[in-house]
């Protein structure tokens, strides 16, 4: 079987993953960048795959089977004792009916993106559905219920035989990813957010880099709130290519969680398209130099829905794929959206790309970059000091 060489990994019901109406987490999203991309012409028929079903036991390469068990009865309406330990009911999480198969839908996708990579069947593949990086072994967590992520890259690396490297982009710590693959030396996680001492999960330190056989393979960049585009592209350039040329991954994971930027109610970062877009663009390119091109781009975080996140996730699929979406955004999708949002309507963006100019500057910017770089060198050097003792990342 011969897929595309992009794939667009879609079915309807991944909207299904709905934690409630007044929740951040909004699934309608998905649908405005699907649509987007179709009627910008860059998404074609053909690059749409359906997820392929996923045996619930691929959850158990990554989840506590009491975890998983306490989930599907909450999803059944049953009553779950210690709900509150596995994090369940909480108002990140609440609890609602079929949300287990909703989120193990969720994990069929991304699982079924890194299938399509990884046996050579698309060179790049996509699901903005998936990206729940802080689902824990055997905790909800953060909106995050099952870890698509973790299941998916497990996957390449127990059934693929690959080295996979994640890199998290979302304004939050990837930690659940990291926690999982914490002494695995098959996947090194890279993580730029937020500094934890401001904002949840609040881990991520420098001095988080892996354990045991993960040594080294474990790299965090806690950045300062108010951080702009140039300061997270210069502290991108001096950590990512560094960390991933090191370790000579087979397949990278890009987590494109949108809510870096300034408009995220969610996060205190300032970021503009401008720079997520250059980030993603990056990303491909060591992709291009390290892994013959194999990409895999989830969602992730975005709580501004309307104007900030269809058109970061539209950008990353045009990266994917080599194309640009046209400055004017089309009138028919406009339209279209117009009637189905109501009043939330006056949120919608009319053209692809952010004007610098819009954006007040950031007082104390000096300062900010300052500090972002002197953490960014302090991550390189004390991995260094620990890739040092590993030519290659310890393939050789
Ligand atoms: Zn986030």
């Amino acid at each position: 079987m011969k897929g595309p060489d992009h794939a667009f990994v879609y079915a309807p019901e991944l909207a299904g993953f709905d934690l409630s109406a007044d929740h951040p987490f909004k699934p309608v999203r998905l649908e405005l960048t699907r649509t987007l991309l179709e009627s910008c012409g860059l998404l074609q028929p053909e690059q749409l795959v359906t997820p392929a079903p996923l045996a619930e036991q691929a959850l158990l390469s990554v989840h506590d089977h009491r975890f998983v068990e306490a989930v599907k009865a909450a999803s059944r309406g049953e009553k779950v004792p210690n709900a509150q330990a596995y994090g369940l009911g909480t108002s990140d999480n609440p609890v609602f009916g079929g949300m287990h198969e909703a989120v193990l839908g969720v994990a069929a996708a991304t699982v079924t993106a890194v299938d399509l990579v990884a046996s050579g069947q698309a060179r790049r593949a996509a699901n903005f559905s998936g990206g729940l990086h802080h689902a824990l072994a055997a905790r909800a967590s953060g909106f995050c219920l099952y870890n698509d992520l973790a299941v998916a890259i497990r996957r390449a690396v127990d059934q693929h035989g690959l080295r996979v490297a994640y890199v998290d982009l979302d304004a939050h710590h990837g930690d659940g990813v990291q926690w999982i693959f914490y002494e695995d030396p098959d996947v090194l996680t890279v993580s730029l957010h937020e500094s934890g001492r401001y904002l949840f999960p609040g881990t991520g330190h420098t001095y988080e880099t892996g354990k045991g056989a993960g040594r080294g393979r474990s790299v965090n960049v806690p950045l300062e709130p108010y951080t702009e585009d140039e300061s997270f592209l210069e502290v991108f350039d001096l950590v990512v290519p560094a960390a991933l040329r090191w370790f000579q991954p087979d397949l990278i994971v890009l987590q494109a969680g949108a809510d870096m930027h300034a408009h995220d109610p969610l996060a205190d970062m300032s970021l503009t398209l401008n720079a997520m877009q250059e980030s993603y663009r990056r990303v491909a390119a060591l992709a291009d130099e390290l892994t013959e091109g194999r990409l895999v781009v989830t969602g992730g975080g975005g709580y501004d829905p309307y104007r900030t996140v269809p058109r970061a996730w539209s950008h990353a699929w045009a990266v994917l794929t080599h194309q640009e979406l046209p400055e004017e955004l089309p009138g028919e999708w406009l339209d279209e959206w117009r009637e189905r949002l109501g009043n939330a309507a006056v949120n919608l963006p009319t053209t692809s790309r952010e004007d610098t100019r819009d954006f007040a500057p950031v007082p104390r910017r000096a300062a900010i970059s300052r500090r972002n770089r002197l953490v960014a060198a302090r991550t390189i050097e004390t991995l260094q000091e620990l890739w040092s003792s590993e030519v290659d990342g310890g393939r050789a």
